[in-house]
């Protein structure tokens, strides 16, 4: 991987003398495992595999995908994880104990990773266990996993509340016992970046075998820490997609490896074009929602807002972008609003393929923006579409999916089933779909033919009944969000309100083709209509 700052950006301007970086840095990725233990997450075994080889392609060069012990579900998980994901090296989690490392073996990982608390208030009040007993289960376990032929990853729990002596005992002593890896966990994310380069330097001068940051965000500082760690020799570092994990999360992968790359230039085997795909696809499998402004993956890390910065971007984009947002899979968006000028307006338009606007509409075009802006706080580009074909009569929609038959079965005691005819450009075709209730069914069914949605996922969905009583009018808005972060909007008004989502989904999916389109962004919708 090599990410450069953007043309004639100059990032690498730290002083690096002084610092005992290594040549190359190796990303353990965890989201499988800390990941999957954010509050409220659960991952079923097909999306655990799913997010496993989108891990590979990226090229983690470790993927640690679940702790056996915990249930039979995420034994199976891990089992098929290392059976059937080629690339990274697989590996388990496991208590220091003999139950959890056989789960592990079980699932024929190629690394083991076994940990125990360290710190004493962990040894008192959890473990309750003096440092002698705690050092013999640690070295025990490392014994175990080696005696199996297979790597071993010692980690010292709450590290960073240890006494300085006992862990760099532990760790050499584990090292002694096999350990082709230790990690120093920041468990509760108490460090800062000083006290995280002394304590690594202090450790590196102790071990010879690879050395690992684990770091917690707590106090905000996880990227910063995990950098830190870097900084004074650590050559590998335990990330998650998107930050997620326990209480505040983990240090990010895509700060993280960005950081390492364009800052200080270190190697590493991630490929940054997959960085956007594999973060949309954590967030939409685990529900949790990325702030607009997360760093690289973010769906204003590469937005201008129109008056100051813009001009000089469209110029020269490196004068507010660091690095260029195609080199991690992002875009750069204009985000037009009531300070628009023309030239914003033509070079966004310019953007979605419009292209040769006269001076006449570009000025409608443009008050026009300006007057939904005064009412809405963000203009779209999907506005902008809109906006635009309107005052220059273009007829460049039309919508390629059209409903032709909808049946839904539903009822108590029954399975929601539904089947739906649909015309896409023309030909028919026809899906089957079973869900919660009516409208998954149907969901399900158009999903069955159009693959998944063109990779939308659903943002928003109102229903409002128009009129009172049971004959009323049912009125669906829903707003859905491609992978891009681009959010269409779309309603449907009908007696039944099956029949409102399911023509509001229609729609929706419409306007996304449309927008794909207009974009050339067709890769992901020519296979439209054919199941993978
Ligand atoms: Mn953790």
């Amino acid at each position: 991987m090599r990410i450069k700052p953007s043309d004639e950006g100059n990032l690498i301007n730290i002083r690096l003398e002084g610092l005992n970086l290594p040549k190359r840095v190796f990303i353990y990725d965890c989201t499988l495992r800390d990941g999957e233990q954010t509050p409220g997450v659960a991952l079923t075994i097909k999306e655990k595999l799913t997010i496993a080889k989108q891990l590979a392609k990226l090229g983690v060069d470790t993927i640690e995908a679940g702790t056996p012990i915990n249930s039979k579900d995420e034994k199976e998980a891990v089992y098929r994880i290392a059976k059937e994901i080629e690339g990274p090296t697989i590996a388990a989690l496991a208590r220091v104990l003999k139950p959890d490392i056989d789960a592990c073996l079980d699932c024929q990982v190629d690394l083991i990773h076994v940990f125990v608390s360290t710190s004493d208030i962990h040894l008192k009040y959890q473990m309750k266990k003096t440092r002698e007993e705690i050092m013999n289960m640690a070295l025990e376990a490392v014994e175990y996993v080696k005696a199996h032929g297979v790597k071993c990853l010692f980690s010292a729990m709450d590290a960073t509340r240890t006494e300085l002596g006992y862990l760099i005992q532990v760790l050499k002593e584990a090292e002694k016992a096999g350990a082709d890896s230790v990690n120093v966990p920041d468990t509760v994310g108490v460090m800062t970046p000083s006290s995280m380069r002394s304590l690594i330097s202090d450790v590196r001068k102790n071990i010879s075998v690879i050395l690992d940051v684990h770091c917690h965000n707590d106090f905000g500082l996880a990227v910063a820490n995990t950098i830190a760690g870097v900084e004074a020799g650590a050559d590998e570092v335990q990330v998650t997609v998107n930050g997620i994990g326990e209480r505040a999360g983990n240090a990010a992968l895509e700060p993280v490896v960005i950081a390492l790359s364009a800052c200080y230039g270190i190697q590493m085997n991630i490929k940054p074009q997959y960085l956007m795909e594999t973060s949309s696809l954590v967030e939409q499998y685990t529900g949790v929602p990325l702030s607009p402004c997360t760093p690289i993956v973010g769906r204003n890390a590469f937005a201008h807002e129109s008056g100051i910065h813009v001009h000089p971007v469209l110029i020269k984009a490196s004068t507010f972008e660091p690095i260029s947002p195609e080199d991690v899979g992002q875009r750069r968006r204009i985000v037009l609003g009531k300070k628009s000028g023309r030239h914003s307006v033509k070079a966004a338009l310019e953007e979605l393929g419009i292209k040769d606007v006269g001076e006449k509409d570009l000025i409608e075009i443009t008050t026009r923006i300006k007057d939904l802006a005064a009412k809405n706080k963000l203009v779209s580009d999907v506005d902008l579409v809109a906006i635009a074909e309107d005052v220059l009569s273009l007829k460049l929609y039309e919508p390629r999916v059209k409903l032709q038959e909808l049946v839904v079965v539903t009822g108590v005691n029954v399975t929601p089933s539904a089947t739906v005819k649909l015309l896409i450009d023309g030909v028919e075709r026809i899906g089957q779909g079973i869900g919660v209730g009516p409208v998954d069914a149907a969901a399900k069914a158009i999903e069955e033919i159009v693959g998944p949605i063109s990779r939308l996922k659903l943002k928003e969905f109102n229903l409002r009944a128009l009129t009172g009583g049971t004959d009323s009018l049912a009125s669906v808005t829903m707003t859905v969000e491609d992978a891009l972060g681009n959010q269409f909007e779309a309603g449907a008004v009908h007696g039944d309100i099956v029949t409102s989502s399911v023509n509001a989904l229609i729609n929706a999916l419409n306007k996304a083709l449309h927008y794909q389109r207009l974009r050339g962004l067709e890769k992901g919708s020519k296979d439209l209509g054919h199941q993978e």
